[in-house]
């Protein structure tokens, strides 16, 4: 591994280290115990640690930096919004956000045409409710367990993992529901299509005992990231999407992890042709290089508001460098064919690398994706399917088999039992297929787990 970091760099990161230790209050940890790792340096697709090593990314920092680090396109339109206009009041037009919104409403589906800007994904969520309830005058909001909307108060309420249970007393009218998920089917089902039929069935009834004279929202991520990377099966989204056409409940599309471009299309939704009422986003829409998200508007919500004012608002909404960026990051998207090369990517070469992982590897449960968006399920059995670490929690195996990976030299991405493999559109196939390769060093442990 090439060290291109030197001794002052490393020296300054150790010190950087000790204020973080001594200062910083961290995201979902407890905080003694934590030991983050130190990051020096990025660039296209590697990063380098607190040592020097350089490592490849395949985590795009929680799936985030769709185009890798440090596009030049992208740092040279935040330089040059910096130099004119660095931060202005959301209430004036600025040209960035014009302009962002433009390409948005024009690759999102349907007639998502209006965008209100918000900081991340989680605010996006909590205003995509909001709207959702004002519209239609009704309060609940159905969504999925097995997903993740984000970490703000009615976001983490909305998410379906455990870490919702220490905000479960202000639930906002928030009722689960099961998702279709074929590999632990919830309704015994044992092919898609039953799986499809029986989660619709079970969608339906939760409708009809909550009262569809109450439910305002269904909230769904088009491909669940966090919790999986599951892909919907085959009818799912679309008799999600009739069953609100019949209940007069609005559809809000997640897109914040699987949208711009990481699952092979602008959209998710795409895969399945369903036009959400609203669609929320962040991450990908400029690579995470400065923080934004925001919600895509039908019109008929739009209009609910042309007249009645929209009671919510955010200082940073349209944030011009945000916007320079976003800008920047689709006009690179689009100039270097990234879309199109992700989706080459899932299938020529992430797609059948993983085939070869379930083939070779009895610890591998399961793998799935599309375009640069992939999970490996760890088990220690395949036949029961337990899991290497409990759904919303973590094991000592778990560790082991991602400290391989780091070892191997790669900043993976793992969550609870599934290492996800989810680079950036743009790496080149070599850097790729390295990856991969010493990922499968991460398996080799994980198959010393494997009890049957
Ligand atoms: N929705 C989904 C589908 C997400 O994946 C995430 C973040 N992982 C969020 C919402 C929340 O976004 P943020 O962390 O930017 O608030």
């Amino acid at each position: 591994l090439t060290t291109e970091i030197s001794a002052e760099e490393i020296q300054a990161g150790k010190h950087a280290y000790q204020l973080d230790r001594d200062h910083v209050f961290h995201s979902w940890q407890a905080q003694g115990p934590f030991a983050p790792m130190t990051i020096l340096k990025t660039q296209d697709s590697y990063v380098w640690d607190g040592e020097g090593r350089q490592l490849i990314d395949i985590s795009s920092q929680l799936v985030n930096t769709n185009i890798g680090h440090q596009h030049p396109k992208v740092i040279a339109a935040i330089h040059e919004q910096a130099d004119k206009i660095a931060t202005i009041a959301p209430q004036h037009v600025n040209d960035a956000r014009s302009e962002a919104a433009r390409l948005i409403a024009e690759r999102t589906p349907g007639d998502l045409n209006r965008i209100f800007f918000t900081n991340g994904g989680a605010d996006a969520v909590e205003h995509a409710i909001r709207m959702a309830r004002l519209h239609t005058g009704k309060h609940k909001v159905l969504s999925a367990y097995r997903s993740y909307h984000g970490g703000t108060h009615l976001a983490v309420n909305v998410t379906g993992d455990p870490r919702r249970y220490a905000s479960d007393h202000a639930t906002d009218g928030v009722v689960h529901f099961f998702p279709a998920y074929p590999y632990r089917s919830y309704f015994g089902s044992t092919t898609e299509a039953e799986e499809t039929e029986r989660a619709l069935k079970h969608l339906e009834d939760t409708i009809i005992l909550e009262g569809a004279s109450t439910i305002g929202a269904l909230i769904l991520e088009s491909i669940p990231g966090t919790a999986g990377i599951y892909l919907p099966p085959a009818g799912y989204l679309a008799g999600v999407w009739e069953l609100t056409r019949k209940y007069g409940i609005v559809y809000i599309a997640d897109e914040v992890m699987a949208g711009f471009g990481r699952s092979g299309e602008w959209f998710a939704v795409n895969h399945w042709d369903v036009t959400p009422d609203l669609l929320t986003f962040a991450k990908g829409v400029n690579s995470g290089y400065v923080p934004l998200g925001g919600v895509a508007i039908s019109e008929a919500i739009y209009e609910t508001f042309r007249e009645r004012q929209y009671p919510g608002g955010l200082t940073y909404s349209g944030h011009p460098l945000a916007c320079a960026a976003a800008v920047a990051t689709i006009t690179a998207m689009e100039d270097e064919n990234m879309i199109a090369n992700a989706k080459r990517l899932g299938e020529e070469i992430i797609g059948p690398r993983l085939e070869r992982f379930y083939a070779d590897h009895p610890s591998v449960g399961e793998v799935r994706g599309t375009g640069v968006f992939w999970a490996i399920e760890l088990v220690k059995n395949r036949e029961t399917r337990e899991p290497l670490a409990a759904y919303g929690g973590s094991s000592a195996e778990m560790n082991e088999v991602v400290a391989a990976a780091k070892a191997a030299g790669l900043l993976p991405f793992a969550n609870f039992n599934r290492l996800h493999v989810v680079p950036a559109m743009n790496i080149p196939d070599e850097v790729l297929i390295e990856a991969l390769d010493r990922l499968e060093q991460a398996l080799f442990v994980a198959d010393k787990f494997v009890t049957a």
